[in-house]
């Protein structure tokens, strides 16, 4: 299997030959055409595995197909809730890099800095929005973030989320997106907690296990 064979189009093909990368790896093999499906996924997977490519990939490719002719005015089409600072900053570099050969932009905003950058990021307009919790709910209750029109949210590292304590938080970021929305549970474990919140936001929920 390659990525071609996963359906991945030439923009993201592209990107993924500078990166050499050969080959899907087996999360990516199982994960992308799930996501390309447009469906809920719960993927247990550890850093390592490549499974920021295996969501960051798909919903480049979903939003690509659905992208507006107008450049002007951008909204948050896909946000990404990372437990911390590093993990954030990471996904959005990858993102940045599968994104190259497209007009999508993505940014990240995290705690313990100053939000006026971040703030003047945001006010340009992104695609792509990966955010820790608390930041993401200070941005939100300032009104420079507009979660109405997400299409996709990604839970990444949901175990070690809920053991640092921002399972209110998520829940109520998750309130915040439309409710037809795509939503992609990525956890190293699959602890009971980590269950109890697939439940109770993912539909229809499609299991990988690498
Ligand atoms: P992750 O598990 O997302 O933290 O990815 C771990 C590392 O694997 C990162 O440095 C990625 O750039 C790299 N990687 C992701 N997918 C592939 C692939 N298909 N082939 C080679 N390297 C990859």
């Amino acid at each position: 299997m390659n990525f071609k064979e996963l359906g991945l189009n030439k923009p993201l093909l592209r990107a993924v030959a500078e990166k050499n990368y050969n080959a899907p790896t087996p999360v990516q093999e199982m994960t992308i055409p799930l996501v390309l499906e447009g469906k809920d996924v719960i993927v247990s997977a550890q850093t390592g595995t490549g499974k920021t490519a295996a969501y960051a990939l798909p919903i480049l490719q979903l939003l690509f197909n659905r992208q507006e002719a107008s450049k002007k005015g951008k909204k948050i089409r896909a946000l990404v809730i990372s437990p911390t600072r590093e993990l954030a900053v990471q996904i959005q570099e990858n993102f940045k890099e599968y994104s190259l050969y497209t007009e999508l932009t993505s940014t990240v905003v995290y705690g313990g800095t100053a939000m006026e950058p971040q703030i003047a990021e945001l006010k340009k307009g992104v695609d792509i929005l990966v955010a820790t919790p608390g930041r993401l709910l200070d941005l939100h209750k300032q009104d420079v973030i507009n979660l109405d029109y997400v299409e996709t949210l990604v839970l990444d590292e949901a175990d070690l989320m809920l053991d640092m304590g921002f399972i209110d938080d998520v829940k109520k970021i998750e309130r915040l997106c439309p409710s037809g929305k795509q939503t992609l549970l990525f956890s190293a474990t699959i602890p009971y907690k980590v269950v109890q919140l697939t439940n109770s936001i993912l539909k229809n929920a499609s299991k990988v296990n690498v």
